[in-house]
C-alpha cells in the first residue's frame, strides 16, 4: 500500500501535511481547516494514522465521533491566546484534533469518496 494521504475526513482538503523527519510531531496536518490526525504510536506512519477512518457514528450528545477512530469526542480546548478553539478526539491512544472552530467544525464530514 502506498503511504500517500486520504484527503482530510472533515474538511476533504488534500492540502495536508506531513511529518518530513523524525524530529517533527508524528502527525499529519490539514492545513486548510487545521485538524490534526492521530498520534502515530508504533508500528505504522503518521499518514497510516491518519488514513484511519472510523465507520460514522454519533455520541450521547448527537455530536459525531472521532472520524479517525470512532470513539466519542473529548474536551473542548481553548487557545483564548490565539482566539482558536477545537474538539480532541476523547481517547487518549488517539489523539487527533479537530479542525480550528470547535464543535461546529468538529460536526463537519466531507462525504467519503468511494
Ligand atoms: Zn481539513
Ligand atoms: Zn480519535
Amino acid at each position: 500500500m502506498a503511504d500517500t494521504e486520504m484527503p482530510c475526513p472533515f474538511c476533504g482538503s488534500h492540502d495536508i501535511i506531513k511529518p518530513l523527519s523524525q524530529n517533527d510531531a508524528p502527525f499529519v496536518e490539514c492545513l486548510d481547516c487545521g485538524a490534526i490526525g492521530p498520534l502515530s504510536e508504533n508500528p505504522g506512519t503518521p499518514t497510516q494514522a491518519w488514513n484511519r477512518r472510523a465507520a460514522p457514528s454519533v455520541d450521547v450528545n448527537g455530536d459525531q465521533t472521532c472520524p479517525f477512530c470512532g470513539e466519542p469526542k473529548g474536551e473542548v480546548v481553548e487557545a483564548t491566546k490565539w482566539s482558536r478553539e477545537w474538539i480532541i478526539c476523547g481517547s487518549e491512544s488517539c489523539g487527533a484534533f479537530g479542525p480550528d472552530g470547535g464543535i461546529t467544525e468538529w460536526n463537519k464530514r466531507h462525504a467519503a469518496s468511494a
